[in-house]
C-alpha cells in the first residue's frame, strides 16, 4: 500500500481517476456527498457507479456497489482488475485532501467477488478530491490486519 502523487501515476490511470471524479457528479444525495467508482476489467471494459444516499442507510448504495452490480448484471467473461474511487463528503470533519476508501460492506462485497471468481487480488486506486494524491492498494491491504496471521483470506488464495 502506498500513497503517491497523482502526477506519478500513468496517463491512463490519471484519465480514469478524472473520469471517476466526473462519475461522482451523478451521485444522488440529500447532502453534498459525491463518490464515484469505475471498475476496469482485464479486457479494459469499465463499469461505473455513484453513491445514492437516502434517508435510511439501508436504502443507500455505495458507488462501488453500483459499479460492481453493473458488472454482475452484464455478466462479462472478464474479471475486475482495478477499482478507481474518488469521493468527497458533506461533513464538517471532511477535508478535500482526505482519500475516500471502500466501506466495510463494500470490502466484504469485493472479498466475495474474489472468492466467487477465484481471483488472487484486486487493485484499488483511490484519489483524493483534489486529485493531487492517490492511494494504491490491494484489497487485502484495505482490510483490518489481525496479528501476525495477516489477512484471513490469504491462505485460501495463496497470498501473503
Ligand atoms: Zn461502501
Amino acid at each position: 500500500m502506498q500513497i503517491i502523487s497523482y502526477k506519478k501515476i500513468s496517463i491512463q490511470d490519471r484519465q480514469l481517476l478524472l473520469a471517476t471524479k466526473k462519475v461522482s457528479e451523478r451521485s444522488v444525495t440529500l447532502k453534498k456527498h459525491k463518490v464515484g467508482c469505475i471498475i476496469m476489467c482485464t479486457d479494459g471494459s469499465t463499469y461505473q457507479g455513484a453513491t445514492t444516499t437516502r434517508t435510511r442507510a439501508i436504502g443507500s448504495t455505495c458507488a462501488e456497489r453500483m459499479a460492481l452490480d453493473q458488472w454482475y448484471f452484464k455478466h462479462p467473461k472478464k474479471d475486475p482488475a482495478i477499482c478507481y474511487l474518488v469521493g468527497t463528503f458533506d461533513r464538517e470533519s471532511w477535508q478535500d485532501n482526505f482519500i475516500c476508501t471502500p466501506c466495510g460492506v463494500c470490502l466484504e462485497m469485493f472479498l466475495e467477488l474474489l472468492i466467487q471468481r477465484k481471483l488472487k487480488k484486486l487493485k484499488f486506486m483511490c484519489g483524493n478530491w483534489k486529485l493531487s494524491k492517490v492511494l494504491i492498494a490491494d484489497l487485502s491491504e484495505l482490510f483490518p490486519q489481525f496479528g501476525k496471521g495477516g489477512w484471513p483470506y490469504a491462505k485460501n488464495i495463496g497470498g501473503r
